[in-house]
């Protein structure tokens, strides 16, 4: 029997409203009014207050004082059956809305996930927490597999994770038929939808799960905003009645910084320089860009390496290992290093260029700092990324019947993550907005613009008239190179031969590096001043509107270029607030050893939160030590002693005893 009047009597209670999924509902985001809504959705299997349960059980397990919002909506559906839609950003703690409900439950319930390194290291982590979990796939010998189903028969796991083709089975079906399973999580249910990022056709047939197992709720988690992709899984799943969650799409822990592109290479080596020994992950346009910024960071004896979809699929591995086991810090890829990241201490993501939409943006920025704790997200950007991606799509449209109509769609999308770096705005409202959801807050304190970085030039106005005004003296015949080398005063062939150190601009700039006058020239073509003609060799040329600028008739502004040094966060000096910084590293060198050891990702053993958390207060007992934000039990028990020692060891060393 599903319990759906409780729940309909919490969503009046609340206040929901639909939105516009039919039947689904949507929850607000406030901190959740835990205690009201578990006992309102009590479900009626002989448990009269969960929150205790829950509470208890978070803490046990994993070492967390609190839920975070959505969690205990999410949790309570699961418990009472409610077929469910859970959307959260990347980070924001879906796994934990799906592990609960089987231990409170006492269920075993299944997990659909779409990758093996996902489904393994969901496990090693429940495992590493004491939690019973198993999974099943195909990438198990057969003694392993053996023992799974064992396990899996004896209902000794609470979760089993499962990949879907696997699921669809008819074998599989009838073989778990028995077991009476209840209840299914649909992992990235985004993979459903031919609009999300990640289609993949067994998706569909999970619905087929609905007819053969008509008393087993269904509970999707997706990171995916958009309401078509939402839409999609609600359909598709045949969710019945289902209540939608949608939790909030900023990231209050990332910085954004969207800074003027001069000279990649040196910009990207100072913003790894400002991380020491920290997880980054550079997003690079195309392969041969990752090999060289891999190879240049790697000459400044950084620890870094390219990842991209041409590699041997061995090779790719070896390198996700290595970053996920901490002995690699610096990952130059292209978009293929994506799902089944699960290094969760990320400092800095850093894009090379602009990605070709925001949902890119946010997927690859959804990567920093998915432990809750500050991390820099910065952009280099210049107008040229437009062109370069409008002239790849338009590559990759070439054999299609209509090549302007297929990219049509494309290029909306690509306008929309242009506006937002050629703009202005707080860049947490920007992304807010864009997905849908107002932002409040007058001044992040987190981003370029808040804090006061973006700066506009002194004198732009009569610098672009001077940049203008070359392009006309050279007759609009040149493209942006030509007019680069006019400014500066070089001395080149070409220069020469048409006369061109003669003209009344030559040398103009000859202050500024090359770099930075091509940059402002391309500001000057996002500003639609000067416009650059289609084709192969395009050339500049001067707008209506530029030439009112000549005229002086209308004012531009043009950000400078050379940006100034980062500001620290009010939210990073606090969340290093009274942190040992040389016993932190120490402890994350014990977590290394630890990881390399037992060849699982080093955010298994603990996450970084903890192990500040444990530079902070310098625990001198295994009592004190459980008091760490992020040590159950079971942690504990396994990796308490190790951690106790380097702590007493340092204290000694430094006399604090
Ligand atoms: P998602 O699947 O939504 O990307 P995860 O479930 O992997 O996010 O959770 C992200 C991080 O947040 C993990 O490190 C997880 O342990 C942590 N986390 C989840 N819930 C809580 C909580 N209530 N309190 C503290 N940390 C949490
Ligand atoms: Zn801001």
């Amino acid at each position: 029997m599903r319990h759906t009047e409780s729940l309909a009597l919490h969503e009046r209670s609340t206040g929901r409203r639909c939105d516009g999924l039919g039947s689904g509902r949507l929850v607000k985001t406030q901190p959740s009014p835990l205690r009201s809504t578990l006992r309102l959705m009590r479900d009626g299997e002989g448990q009269p207050d969960h929150q205790t349960q829950v509470a208890e059980a978070v803490q046990r397990y994993w070492g967390f004082d609190a839920l975070r919002p959505l969690q205990a909506e999410a949790i309570a559906a699961g418990i009472a059956h409610r077929d469910s839609l859970v959307v959260m950003p990347t980070g924001g703690g879906k796994s934990l809305c799906y592990q609960v409900p089987p231990v409170i439950a006492g269920r075993m319930d299944l997990v659909v996930s779409p990758l093996i390194s996902l489904m393994k290291d969901q496990v090693d982590g429940l495992l590493a927490c004491g939690y019973p979990a198993a999974c099943l796939h195909s990438g198990m010998d057969a003694a392993e597999r053996r023992d799974a189903e064992r396990q899996i028969r004896d209902k000794a796991c609470r979760l089993v994770f499962v990949a879907p083709e696997r699921l669809i089975s008819e074998q599989f079906q009838s073989w778990i038929e028995p077991l009476g399973i209840r209840a299914i999580a649909v992992d990235e249910a985004h993979c459903i939808s031919h609009w999300g990022h990640d289609f993949r056709p067994e998706y569909r047939r999970l619905a087929e799960l609905r007819d053969r197992f008509p008393d087993m709720s269904m509970h999707a988690f997706t990171a995916t905003a958009t309401p078509r992709v939402r839409d999609d899984i609600v359909t598709q799943l045949r969710l019945e009645n289902p209540v939608v969650m949608v939790g909030r799409f900023d990231r209050p822990n990332l910085v954004y910084r969207i800074v003027p592109r001069t000279d990649v290479s040196r910009q990207v080596l100072d913003v790894v320089r400002r991380h020491p020994r920290e997880a980054i992950i550079v997003y690079c346009i195309t392969r041969k860009e990752t090999e060289t910024l891999a190879a240049m960071l790697a000459g400044h004896g950084i620890q870094a390496a390219s990842y991209h979809a041409g590699m041997e699929p061995h090779d790719r591995k070896t390198t996700q290992e290595a970053f996920s086991q901490e002995r690699l810090d610096v990952v130059v890829a292209t978009v293929a290093f994506g799902m089944g990241i699960d290094r969760s201490n990320v400092r800095c993501v850093i894009h090379a260029a602009m990605p070709k939409s925001v949902e890119h943006y946010q997927q690859e920025t959804g990567r920093a700092g998915r432990d809750g704790l500050e991390a820099e997200c910065i952009l280099f950007y210049s107008a040229a990324d437009f062109m370069r991606w409008e002239n790849l799509l338009r590559k990759s449209a070439q054999e299609t019947d209509d090549p302007d109509e297929t990219i049509a769609p494309q290029l909306v999308l690509l306008r929309h993550m242009q506006r937002i770096c050629s703009g202005l705005r707080c860049r947490h409202e920007a992304l807010s907005d864009y997905f849908g959801q107002p932002y409040d807050t007058p001044d992040c304190g987190a981003c370029d613009v808040c804090m006061g970085e973006v700066t506009g030039m002194t004198d732009g106005m009569v610098t672009a008239q001077k940049i203008l005004s070359c392009v006309v003296r050279a007759g609009q015949r040149f493209g942006v190179g030509h007019i680069v080398d006019i400014l500066t005063g070089a001395n080149t062939e070409q220069i020469r031969s048409f006369g061109h150190d003669e003209l009344s601009t030559y040398s103009l700039l000859d202050d500024m590096p090359s770099k930075v006058v091509q940059n402002l020239i391309y500001q000057l073509v996002d500003h639609g001043m000067l416009e650059r003609t289609p084709g192969d060799r395009p050339i500049l040329q001067l707008s209506s509107k530029g030439a009112e600028v000549l005229r002086g008739e209308r004012d531009v502004r043009l950000r400078e270029p050379m940006a100034p040094k980062a500001k620290r966060t009010v939210h990073d000096t606090q969340s290093w607030e009274g942190v040992d910084r040389e016993l932190f590293e120490r402890l994350r060198a014990v977590r290394r050893d630890i990881a390399r050891k037992r060849s699982v990702p080093a955010y298994i053993v603990f996450g970084d939160a903890t192990l500040r958390h444990m530079a902070q207060i310098k625990p001198d007992t295994l009592d004190a030590m459980r008091t760490v934000h992020g040590i159950g039990d079971r942690k504990l028990a396994a990796f308490g002693q190790a951690f106790l020692d380097a702590v007493t060891i340092y204290l000694h060393e430094h006399n604090a005893f």
